[in-house]
């Protein structure tokens, strides 16, 4: 058995922060980092010899304008050379696309597997809290922002800062003083750039708030019009979202008034005409003076847009290089969660008694949401949770199918720690129903067979009959065949008791359910409480009870307050001693108002 403080921990191959641990970008690169490096040299020498047929064309300028004929044999190897380095470039640059979205590809593939491996292995509690959205962000989104970087990205600003080194130094050969005259637009490009930049944190991080308020009231908005129609106040439903609009409206035309002169004139001072206009004043003033020739001017013109052109290009790159960071760290972050342990020394259940001992569970590690529970759950027998609103009744039941690990305590099941249990073995054994039922993107009697694929048709259609819901199914255009989630989308109820179906046929001896809190009418209702009596039958059950008139004859009552069991035994002993219970039930009502409460 293990001890109450080998729950779930860091994983000891992911080095802690702050211990020489490489940036995530970069561990995350590192399965193809030869790769991308071989891309990143080709790159810098297809944007190296990219160059070269400028400065080719600059020489043959050069000796075409000489008083003295230039003689053809002298001039035909820059031809040549011009010629060679374009198609270098041409090739190399193709090369090296190539290799870093091949690279990239497969970066994509081991990140989108090791996700999915350690998906698998999370605990569920994690998967059912924030978790669905978040996996969606790390396996397609961030995924996708790596591609971006490490594709596109990387290669354009490897280009777009060798290319101007090769320039630069080829024009400071040819006139130093103009050559300086080429860096003054980049340098100040960058001097207005980082002006506009300044505080761009803050005005960032005021941005996602901005939009933050307005994708909340986008959504209020649309859920809750219905709400304002039916009180006759349809205009007050967009007003909030309105508002929302109108600062974000405010903030950002602030912004932009704020920065918008030393923005522009950033984005204008690097502008290849710009430049070519300086470059051109400037140098016919050298050339008539005679400070230069013209054949001299000829590489400036050529080359000097090219060495300010960084500027243009980087100021927008900085973005996507900033979000590839962010999605390396959410992808890091998942891949870090801790995954729920598997036992050492496996064990396996002797029968299916369910025994939880001295229970303590938090969310936080801070506040105990279960409290040193004891609670015994007889084979072939139904327990009731019940208790107010947040007094631990679904976290309790959710132990049971390990959606959570304990804090403190333990919960067996047939003698054997959960912890113990191999997830396989454990969930052929216990089996939960939520609320929240959760159908796929397959067909009906696929969603049935999810516990067990091998089933054959007519097991399906057996459970599908016990559960109160065969009927429905061949009312579908399809029957058992019909895809859900697209054509057709089942009512709450139905849902309901086509995950009841599924449950009959996986038959794990425990299940876990929580019922519903509210069904749109009484027919429903009663087929759902059908579909439950056919599940109750010879199994453990834990029922997580909202409503008090559907577990009078549960074969235990447990009431929680507070994480901690405060009441237990039948009804008519709760009933009887005049408890927590009693309230409870006395505040409820008679069934039939309850009923018509929770239809409401
Ligand atoms: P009940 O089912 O009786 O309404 P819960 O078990 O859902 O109660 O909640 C018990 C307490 O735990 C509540 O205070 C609730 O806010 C908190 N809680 C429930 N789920 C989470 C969670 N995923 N993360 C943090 N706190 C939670």
């Amino acid at each position: 058995m293990k001890s109450p403080s080998s729950g779930p921990g860091p994983d000891p191959a992911v080095p802690a922060p702050g211990t020489g641990a490489p940036p995530p970008l970069r561990a995350l690169a590192a399965p193809v980092r030869g790769r991308l490096a071989l891309a990143v040299g080709l790159q810098a020498v297809a944007a190296l010899a990219g160059v070269v047929p400028f400065i080719a064309v600059s020489l043959l300028a050069d000796r075409l304008t000489d008083r003295v004929p230039a003689e053809a044999d002298t001039l035909w190897p820059l031809v040549v050379l011009a010629c060679a380095a374009g198609l270098v470039a041409l090739v190399c640059g193709t090369a090296a696309g190539a290799l870093a979205h091949v690279a990239d590809n497969d970066l994509q593939l081991t990140l989108r597997r090791r996700l999915a491996r350690h998906v698998g292995r999370l605990p569920l509690g994690r998967l059912t809290e924030k978790g669905t959205g978040e996996v969606k962000q790390a396996v397609q989104d961030d995924v996708g922002a790596l591609h971006t970087l490490f594709a596109h990205t990387l290669l354009d600003v490897v280009a777009v800062l060798t290319a101007p080194v090769l320039a630069l130094a080829y024009l400071v050969t040819v006139d130093w003083r103009l050559a300086l005259l080429a860096v003054v637009p980049l340098a100040l490009g960058v001097l207005l750039f980082r002006r506009a930049m300044s505080g761009a944190a803050a005005q960032m991080a005021e941005f996602g708030a901005a939009l933050g308020r307005i994708s909340a009231a986008a959504v209020e908005f649309a859920t809750g019009i219905a709400v304002f129609k039916s009180f006759g106040r349809g205009g007050k439903a967009h007003e909030r979202f309105v508002r929302a609009t109108e600062g974000f409206a405010d903030f950002f035309s602030g912004w932009v008034r704020a920065t918008l002169v030393s923005s522009t004139a950033a984005v204008l001072v690097v502008a290849p005409a710009v430049v070519l206009l300086l470059l051109t004043a400037v140098g016919a003033v050298f050339v008539t003076q005679g400070w230069t020739t013209g054949a001299e001017l000829v590489p400036f013109l050529l080359l000097g847009p090219a060495v300010a052109a960084p500027m243009g290009v980087v100021g927008p790159r900085i973005q996507q290089i900033r979000a590839g960071q962010a999605a390396a760290v959410r992808i890091t972050e998942l891949l870090d969660a801790p995954t729920l342990p598997e036992p050492a020394t496996p064990a396996l259940p002797d029968g299916h008694h369910i025994s939880l001992r001295g229970v303590s569970f938090s969310y936080d590690g801070h506040t105990d949401v279960l409290d040193g529970v004891d609670l015994d759950l007889a084979p072939g027998t139904v327990t009731a949770l019940v208790g107010p609103s947040g007094s631990g009744k679904s976290t309790l039941a959710s132990l049971l199918p390990r959606f959570h690990d304990v804090t403190a305590g333990t919960v067996t099941l047939g003698g054997a720690d959960l912890r113990d249990i191999p997830a396989t073995e454990l969930y052929r054994r216990v089996g939960f129903v939520l609320q929240d039922v959760r159908l796929l993107r397959a067909s009906v009697a696929d969603n049935i067979r999810l516990g067990r694929p091998d089933a054959t048709d007519e097991e399906v259609e057996r459970c599908a009959r016990a559960a109160r819901i065969h009927d429905r199914v061949t009312a579908l255009p399809d029957g058992y065949a019909t895809e859900l989630g697209t054509a057709v989308t089942l009512s709450g109820g139905e849902a309901q008791r086509l995950s009841i179906a599924r449950a009959l046929l996986a038959d794990a001896p425990v299940l876990v359910l929580d019922e519903a809190t509210a069904y749109a009418d009484p027919h429903s209702e009663a087929l759902i409480q059908d579909a439950l009596s056919a599940l109750a039958a010879g199994r453990t059950l834990l029922v997580i009870a909202h409503r008090l008139s559907t577990i009078r004859s549960a074969d235990r009552i447990v009431v929680l307050e507070d994480g901690r069991v405060t009441e237990q035994g039948g009804h008519d002993a709760l009933l009887a001693a005049g408890g927590r219970y009693a309230a409870l039930w006395d505040a409820q009502g008679s069934p039939d108002d309850v009923r018509e409460g929770s239809a409401r």
